[in-house]
């Protein structure tokens, strides 16, 4: 049962800027999907369009049985039940912490104000920093409170444009993950924008994929990464190393193996990464360049050695 649901939604803003093509998106009430895609390949559009912050050029966006009205439909644009959240997103710099999350409940019932400000500001763990002003929080505490702000009024949809962007990498992934469980706890439906894909990850398995303003493939993160439908899909997890001779067959650096026997390479390049030693080599009698991770970090520049993978292992596009 779909409950937030794109349709056919396109978006050009001039000549050259098409944004969106027949964008099609169903996502489930209490879903969580993330959406990943190369910067320029129309995800802000598209959220800002579901958001009814924004005029498509064709198509139409549903809540339920709700058509969402764009900012030319409606004198007010924007829904409560929808909250998109950016970046850039401005806390009030001279409220609190309380105050900032309990600003949207102004017009709400005094007693369940203070109730979902005690709510929120628990699943958050903001508790022990409700009196404090914005600006002596991290960057991860305050896109929480912008989080919790925009929770505040129960919206049944969660619009993250990559939100994270500006945390260092520890920050974000201990928020996402955070995040997810609060989400998933409060039952609202999140669709979450990022051009990472381990953060895209840490939030859902599920995986939109979207290139040039169109969804080019969907599902479940196994079977988008066993079976990209092309290379833009597949270069978003790592690494590929062409296959010698073969045309669009391809092995990822994680699925080679070191074996007695097999192809032959030499390491001509070695970088210490955090997991594994990251090798360029050459292959023997071949044009390809190879990349091979070394969790051993055995091999030196200069060394040989064969490597094998499992054929089930090959990716193939177009499948
Ligand atoms: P993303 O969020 O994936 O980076 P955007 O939705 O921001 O992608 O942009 C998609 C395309 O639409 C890009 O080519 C961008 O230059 C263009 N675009 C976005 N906003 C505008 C605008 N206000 N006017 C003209 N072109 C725009
Ligand atoms: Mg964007």
């Amino acid at each position: 049962m779909s409950f937030l649901k794109v349709s056919d939604v396109s978006k050009q803003y001039d000549e050259k800027n098409i944004a969106l093509e027949k964008f099609n998106l169903q996502v489930p009430r209490g879903g969580i999907v993330s959406m990943v895609g190369e910067s320029g390949s129309g995800k802000s559009s598209l959220l800002r369009i579901i958001a009814g912050l924004e005029v498509q050029s064709s198509g139409v966006v549903h809540l339920g049985d709700q058509k969402i009205l764009n900012p030319q439909q409606k004198l007010v644009p924007g829904y409560d039940e929808i909250q998109l959240i950016h970046q850039e997103y401005k806390l009030y710099p001279n409220s609190t912490v309380e105050e900032n999350i309990a600003r949207p409940l102004l017009l709400y019932n005094k007693d369940y104000q203070k109730q979902r400000v005690e709510e929120l500001l628990g699943l958050l763990s903001l508790t022990e920093h409700r009196d404090k002003k914005p600006k002596q929080l991290s960057g991860g505490q305050q896109q929480k409170v912008a989080i919790g702000r925009a929770l505040s009024i129960e919206p049944e949809v969660l619009l993250l444009d990559e939100p994270f962007s500006s945390l260092d990498a520890i920050q974000k992934r201990e928020l996402i993950e955070e995040l997810k469980v609060i989400f998933e706890a409060l039952e609202v439906t999140v669709v979450f924008v990022t051009h990472d894909v381990d953060d895209a990850l840490l939030m859902s398995e599920q995986l939109l994929i979207i290139q040039k303003g169109k969804l080019i493939q969907q599902g479940n993160v196994r079977e988008v990464f066993r079976k990209p439908v092309n290379e833009y899909v597949a270069k978003l997890f790592g690494y590929l190393n062409r296959i010698p001779g073969e045309e669009k067959t391809y092995i990822r650096p994680s699925d080679l193996r070191f074996e007695p026997n097999g192809l032959e390479a030499k390491v001509i390049k070695q970088q210490y990464l955090i997991h594994y030693n990251l090798l360029t080599v050459e292959l023997q009698g071949k044009k390809e360049t190879w990349k091979v991770d070394d969790a051993s970090r055995k091999y030196e520049v200069g060394d040989k050695m064969f490597l094998t993978y499992d054929e089930d292992k090959l990716i193939r596009f177009g499948k």
